[in-house]
């Protein structure tokens, strides 16, 4: 496999074309305003919010795909003098707003990238996503699966996001006389403040460029930017420390709610010679200590019954509320898909695991990297498909000027560059129904 034909969430290599799974900067890193090397696949939503990030962007260069149908990409292979054939279904990966999945299928066989995903079974929308993710591979195996391993480790357990979000509520009801921050990151979470706000009929306060945010996804009447009119507010992520609650706490009583999965570990201890297990927040290198050997059957069902409401601080909730999905979700998806091989997409961070030390045993991971190679009658017949199928690209429809917009969080390197064979560049066609064609030339594209 060649680097740099299709790019995944990475911007510093020359490649024919690219893929965005999500905004979040962490998958952003490499990409600005000026960005000229070629053109962007992406959401609808997440087109419509990228000159919200990226003012003055040329908004020519992105592409929408809209989730459930085949889009082919035609990109040279130079090896072969001849295009060769790249199709692409974009899948919705539950994460923020308009984070989406790629599964791609040409002549390397069937890829997917999940970018960040949370794979929660229990909800309507992820299974969706899992029918047409298998009606998509028609019974075949997935050659490789570059996966969102954040919390691929035994050690991540966490509830459903509704669970959590009511649990959420409960904090905030059992304190009716407090003021209540929670942080979040400046996309993601729209959910769970939907569900406090309508729980307990009250608006939220969001600063502006988040209440901007919240218009551009169609929230119009939930949220506010006056202090005066709700004692719930919802506060950047990187401005929530213990300094600052401790300040509010000197002028009007305020907790502090923090929804994420990160901290979250189960503990076994013992009380009066019984055995008893709470939900602690620890960090992620203790975790791995913590859980090893912890019946993830007895885990879950120790998650239901409990709170897994921690007070880590006598002005701080942490509830794990996430957007990624937990081990056993990682585990049910491998174990759905069969990947012949797995790759992390996260290769750096403070959490980060390789997937195959934990879910070796439910793939072909012992075999040698081989990608299986479609047949020539397969592939003509998906383009066959293909032409049948609706597509198309559409400019975003709204731009917004803001100033610039970095997301606050963790730090990680993404090792998103998926290769399809072919050893050279010279030009790319992106194959579209004939009467809205969409042809871009070499000169589109640095050499
Ligand atoms: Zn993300």
């Amino acid at each position: 496999m060649e680097r740099g034909l299709i790019s995944m969430d990475r911007w510093s290599e020359g490649s024919q074309v690219y893929f965005l799974t999500h905004l979040h900067s962490d998958h952003t890193n490499g990409l600005s305003s000026t960005w000229r090397r070629g053109p962007i696949f992406c959401s609808r939503i997440t087109a419509k919010l990228f000159p919200f990030k990226f003012p003055n962007f040329d908004l020519s260069l992105l592409r929408i795909l809209d989730i459930g149908s085949w889009t082919s990409v035609s990109l040279l292979s130079p090896s072969a003098g001849s295009k060769t054939f790249v199709q692409v279904m974009a899948i919705d990966a539950h994460h923020c707003p308009g984070a989406l999945m790629y599964l791609f299928r040409g002549e390397f066989g069937y890829m997917l990238y999940t970018g960040d995903f949370r794979w929660e079974i229990t909800s309507k929308r992820a299974r969706v996503g899992m029918t047409m993710l298998l009606n998509a591979l028609e019974g075949h195996r997935l050659d490789m699966l570059n996966l969102d391993n954040t919390y691929c480790n035994p050690s991540y357990y966490f509830p459903s996001r509704k669970l959590a979000a009511q649990k959420v509520v409960d904090v905030i009801a059992a304190h009716p006389e407090h003021d209540i921050v929670i942080g979040i990151d400046r996309l993601g979470k729209e959910d769970l403040l939907v569900h406090i706000a309508q729980a307990l009929k009250i608006k939220i306060w969001v600063w502006p460029e988040r209440l901007q945010t919240m218009h551009l996804l169609g929230f119009h009447d939930i949220f506010t930017t006056k202090t005066s009119s709700t004692r719930v507010r919802a506060v950047p992520r990187y401005s929530f420390s213990i300094e600052t609650l401790e300040g509010l706490n000197s002028m009007r009583p305020t907790i502090g709610i923090m929804p994420s999965g990160l901290p979250w570990v189960v503990k076994p201890h013992q009380v009066n010679g019984s055995r008893f297990s709470s939900l602690l927040s620890v960090s992620p290198h203790k975790g791995k200590l913590l859980l090893n050997g912890t019946n993830p059957i007895v885990v879950e069902k120790l998650i239901r019954n409990s709170e897994f409401v921690e007070r880590s601080h006598e002005y701080i909730y942490s509830i794990p509320y996430s957007d990624h999905s937990c081990f056993n979700e990682i585990k049910e998806f491998v174990r759905l898909i069969k990947p012949l091989n797995v790759k992390g997409i996260v290769s750096s961070s403070s959490c980060y695991v390789d997937p195959l030390y934990h879910l070796a045993h439910l793939f072909s991971a012992t075999k040698p990297l081989h990608l299986r190679k479609l047949l020539p009658q397969q592939l003509e017949k998906f383009r066959r498909e293909e032409r049948d199928e609706s597509m198309e690209t559409t400019k975003p429809e709204s731009m917004l000027g803001s100033d610039n917009w970095t997301e606050a969080g963790w730090k990680r390197t993404m090792s998103g560059n998926i290769n399809i064979p072919a050893s050279r560049l010279s030009r790319v066609s992106v194959i579209r129904r004939s009467q809205r064609g969409v042809k871009i030339v070499e000169d589109d594209f640095p050499a």
